[in-house]
């Protein structure tokens, strides 16, 4: 039959045609690196991870996106699966090798027999003669397609900010002043409980630090970009200061579960983490300071940070823009264009935000996608799953009657347990008693992630339903 063709060969867009090709169905791969590049991609890697390295919490009992990977790790993920034989430690987090891990996602394509890949820019919309496409080409989409999603959907796309944490060489940190520790001693998948590097500001130091990234010079902005909203998981730390001088101390700053062995007895007023960022431990990227102050700014005031005097910096922080759909409106439940259904969407253009959560809506267009191929339809992803928590905060699918219709504003979001439908009861105690304060959350948690996997083993187990003659056209 004909394939189905995925544009975008990014976290989205692998996974999707992954899915597909899986599914023992032909798929074509759209990529336009190396020939056109993005602002944030360095290489013509698949899978590209533009900034971090981390896919955040690993724990699937207690964390919502912890719980996402597991949930596409049942689903055959191709992402998790390249994620976890690539991963680096992170205390709790799960950080993968950034090259190693795009190698292995492009390898994995590249040599299933259903897959084609092919290196080229979709300039405006796919051909007509494409029934099946799905649009995954991420936050810095080409200008000529965005043009042509732009003119068919009539919608005014929105665009805002992210900003890229610096990366400096491990051996220009002094570990005389700085040292190994992870928040709390906290050992992840694979790590120590020492995998962060840390590095001490007393109360002048910090003071110092803040009025200097007040002060220090921006790049300057566009005109279009002036207008747009910073998104507030992803704020710049110069943004951060200008809120107020505590800002970042309560921030990616805190001092908490932290104790310098160099001067044990003194409390550190504020602290940066570094965090491994390749599988050699050569790379430690700053964690949370995404930055949009100029490289020679940069530079100077990050060396005044104790034990970065002398670091030299791999890649300095930037700044770049992000365009997303109004999904809510402008998608079905299959996350196809209501207005031309031969386009499904999926990634962070979709209005997710995050590599997992892209890869995860990748995972479910490719499956729609083969399903409607062969026919058949899905039956729904369960509200109460991560996945199908992430799609209605996406198609707007868990909107209730009394808001359709109503002005919404939609933002681009990462997985998180206020998407899931509250549970019936609070949990109790084994003893029967009411539980509060951070126990009451915990169960909580627990409550919504052990009903998240037997919704989910529930739906794997299922007979994908026949379309109705009608729809099935
Ligand atoms: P992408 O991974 O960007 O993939 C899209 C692909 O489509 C690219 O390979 C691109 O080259 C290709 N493409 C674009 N247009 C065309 C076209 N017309 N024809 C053919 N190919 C095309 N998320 C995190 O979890 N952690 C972070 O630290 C993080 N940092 C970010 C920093 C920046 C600067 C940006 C922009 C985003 C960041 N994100 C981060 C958000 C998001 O998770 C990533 O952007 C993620 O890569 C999105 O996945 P995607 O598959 O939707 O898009």
């Amino acid at each position: 039959s004909d394939p189905i063709h995925v544009v975008g060969g990014g976290l989205a867009g692998s996974e999707a045609a992954w899915q597909i090709a899986e599914a023992g169905l032909p798929v074509v791969l759209h990529e336009m690196r190396p020939l056109r590049g993005t602002e944030a991609h360095q290489t013509q890697d698949l899978a590209e991870l533009v900034c971090s390295n981390s896919f955040r919490s690993d724990d699937a009992a207690l964390n919502a996106v912890g719980l996402l990977h597991q949930e596409m790790r049942r689903l055959g993920s191709l992402i998790m699966r390249s994620g976890d034989a690539n991963q680096v430690p992170a205390g709790g987090a799960l950080a993968v090798d950034r090259e190693g891990f795009s190698r292995a996602v492009t390898a994995a394509l590249a040599a299933h027999p259903n897959v084609r890949i092919v290196r080229e820019e979709i300039d405006g919309l796919p051909p007509e003669s494409w029934d099946s496409v799905i649009v995954a080409t991420g936050p810095l989409t080409a200008p000529g397609l965005a043009e042509g999603i732009r003119g068919l959907t009539g919608a005014e796309s929105l665009a805002f900010f992210d900003a890229i944490a610096p990366i400096v060489h491990r051996d220009s940190i002094d570990m005389g002043k700085a040292w190994f520790q992870s928040r709390y001693d906290k050992a992840g998948p694979g790590g120590t409980g020492a995998d962060y590097i840390n590095c001490p500001l007393d109360r002048e130091q910090y003071a110092a630090f803040i009025a200097a990234l007040v002060e220090g010079e921006k790049t300057s902005f566009k005109e279009w970009e002036a207008s747009t909203p910073y998104f507030d998981g992803c704020l710049p730390i110069e943004v951060m200061a200008e809120r107020g001088p505590e800002t970042l101390r309560h921030g990616p700053m805190k001092p908490f579960g932290l104790t310098n062995p160099h001067n044990p007895t003194v409390k550190a007023y504020a602290i940066v983490q570094l965090r491994q960022d390749n599988a050699l431990g050569t790379l430690y990227n700053m964690v949370g300071f995404q930055t949009k102050l100029r490289h020679a700014e940069q530079v100077r005031i990050f060396r005044t940070i104790p034990g970065l005097e002398n670091a030299e910096f791999a890649r300095l922080g930037g700044l770049h823009r992000n365009t997303y759909l109004d999904s809510p409106r402008l998608l079905d439940a299959t996350l196809r264009l209501k207005a031309a259904p031969r386009l499904r969407f999926a990634g962070q253009i979709t209005g997710c935000e995050g590599y997992v959560e892209s890869a995860a809506i990748g995972l479910m267009a490719g499956r729609f996608a083969a399903a409607e191929r062969r026919g058949q339809s899905l039956a729904p992803l369960p509200a109460t799953t991560a996945l199908g928590a992430l799609i209605g905060h996406i198609t707007g699918g868990h909107v209730s009657a009394e808001d359709e219709g109503a002005p919404r504003s939609f933002q681009p979001m990462n997985v998180n347990f206020g998407l899931f439908p509250p549970l019936d009861r609070a949990p109790k105690a084994l003893d029967g008693k009411r539980l509060r304060g951070p126990e009451k959350a915990q169960a909580k948690k627990r409550a919504l992630t052990d009903r998240a996997r037997a919704s989910l083993s529930a739906w794997l187990g299922e007979e994908p339903a026949p379309l109705p003659a009608e729809a099935a056209e």
